[in-house]
């Protein structure tokens, strides 16, 4: 009877030495202000990182790194920048290096946007906007961050980026959002494929249906009719996917790369 208690307690100490996984380093996360990229500067900031939230929102941002643990000597900061412009990047990358005198290691890509309409009926400008925040943004900040990495020479970098299981499935009504999410995809494995000998790991989280403003607007009745199909019966929180994120961004993925995380309680493609 005494070993069950041992190997318990053995596992309380593993979890408890966790903490700090991300001690010492700057993590860069878009989409800061709301829903998953809030939850992952929270998780982030619990683990010992540096936060630069980043949204369009630059109030949201500051919402969020208010009341955020604090990171050694290094406080966190708020930017505001649209990931979909190229210059808008560039900036945001210059003055997050200004503002913690070092680049980030870390960077997940939670910037994101729906505009959901049948096909048959859809406008070009919804088309061209949700890749343009979704897709082009996050290349936009993978190429930006890598180049500055590569530039200055620093590895141990991880970047991840937030794709959904909808770029694997297709979705009614999202043919923008899941175009630009297998896109997500196929950037990650490209980037992974081209930064691993610069020292640099690319991965996807690919959330399933998560409470977030996002899926706020969604009706009640097709809610209750989409978590009937997911195995674990129920809805993600952002917090679980903010673990996994964190999980990849760690040296504990120190092997992992190119790779595509389905978060989703079980709903697969
Ligand atoms: P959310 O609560 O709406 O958060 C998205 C954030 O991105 C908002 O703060 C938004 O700012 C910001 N943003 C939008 N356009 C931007 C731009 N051009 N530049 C910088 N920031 C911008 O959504 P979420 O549910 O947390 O989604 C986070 C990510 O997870 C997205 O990539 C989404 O596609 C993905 N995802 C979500 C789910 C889900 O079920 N919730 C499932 C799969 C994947 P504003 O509020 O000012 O627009």
């Amino acid at each position: 009877m005494g070993k069950p208690v041992f190997i318990n307690s053995y596992y309380t100490c593993q979890i408890m030495a966790a903490t700090g996984m991300l001690a010492g380093r700057i993590a860069l996360v878009t989409g800061a202000g709301s829903g998953i990229g809030r939850a992952v500067c929270r998780v982030m900031a619990r683990e010992g990182a540096a936060v630069a939230a980043v949204d369009l929102n630059q109030e949201a941002a500051h919402a969020t790194i208010q009341g955020l643990p604090t990171a050694g000597s290094m406080s966190h900061q708020a930017f505001c920048a649209d990931v979909s412009s190229g210059g808008s990047v560039s900036e945001l990358v210059q003055n997050v290096r200004a503002a913690f005198s070092a680049l980030p290691t870390v960077a997940v890509n939670s910037a994101g946007i729906t505009q959901d309409a049948f096909m048959l009926k859809m406008p070009e400008e919804r088309f061209d906007k949700v890749i343009a925040v979704n897709l082009k943004g996050t290349f936009l900040v993978n190429q930006t961050l890598a180049r500055a990495l590569v530039s200055e020479g620093i590895t141990g970098a991880s970047i991840v980026n937030i794709a959904s299981i909808v770029g694997k499935t297709g979705n009614i009504g999202q043919a923008n959002y899941a175009a630009s999410k297998a896109g997500v995809i196929g950037l990650t494995k490209t980037a992974a494929m081209e930064l691993g000998r610069k020292g640099i790991r690319v991965n996807a989280v690919l959330p399933g249906f998560t409470e977030t403003p996002m899926t706020d607007v969604i009706p009640e009745k097709v809610k209750a009719t989409v978590t009937s199909l997911i195995p674990l019966n129920r809805m993600g929180q952002p917090e679980e996917i903010a673990e996994a994120c964190l999980f990849l961004a760690s040296d504990r993925a120190s092997y992992i790369t190119g790779a595509a995380l389905e978060v989703t309680g079980g709903l697969s493609a």
